[in-house]
């Protein structure tokens, strides 16, 4: 996504479109891929201190749900771009590079399939029915410690990043 800093007005440019998903370079082994184009919705200025950009980035994604493995769609959404690139001597900028680092570090680092509610991960599922007998336990002597594996499994699911 190269910039002309000649066509940026004084009062700064408001620039929609869309990038090849490409341009993310997603590594395969990681889970994650692009399922479709990176749309921006940007405002570009300069200032004394080269170009600056805000705005909003978009990319629909395909992750790996870390419980039950599946592959679910993920619309990514990073609302809060903000860059501010070093006027460089040529008369344009490549803001590709800083874009796909906005959008990886927004990746969440446990995807979870069940994220929107409207689907109840198998995973999770599981865990529940391990747990299940010992809520219904109507006040048997056991008194075993009720929680060991759902503790275990707490111990063992990382905190859910939302
Ligand atoms: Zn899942």
């Amino acid at each position: 996504m190269k910039i002309h800093l000649r066509q940026i007005p004084d009062d700064g440019l408001h620039l929609e479109g869309e990038e090849d998903r490409d341009i993310l370079e997603l590594p395969a082994d990681e889970g994650a891929r692009a399922a479709g184009p990176v749309r921006y919705s940007l405002d570009l200025g300069l200032d004394a201190n080269g170009l600056w950009a805000t705005g909003e980035l978009f990319v629909d994604l395909e992750l790996r749900c870390v419980r039950c493995l599946e592959s679910f769609r993920f619309p990514l959404h990073v609302p809060d771009v903000a860059l501010q690139i070093e006027r460089p001597p040529t008369e344009t900028v490549d803001l590709t590079p800083s874009l796909r680092e906005d959008i990886l570090l927004a990746l969440p680092a446990y995807p979870h399939c069940d994220w929107s509610g409207e689907r109840v991960c198998p995973g999770r599922l599981e865990a529940q029915e391990e747990a299940a007998p010992l809520a219904e336990s109507d006040g048997r002597s056991d008194s075993r410690p009720p929680s060991a594996w759902a503790t275990l499994d707490q111990l063992k699911t990382p905190a859910n990043p939302s």
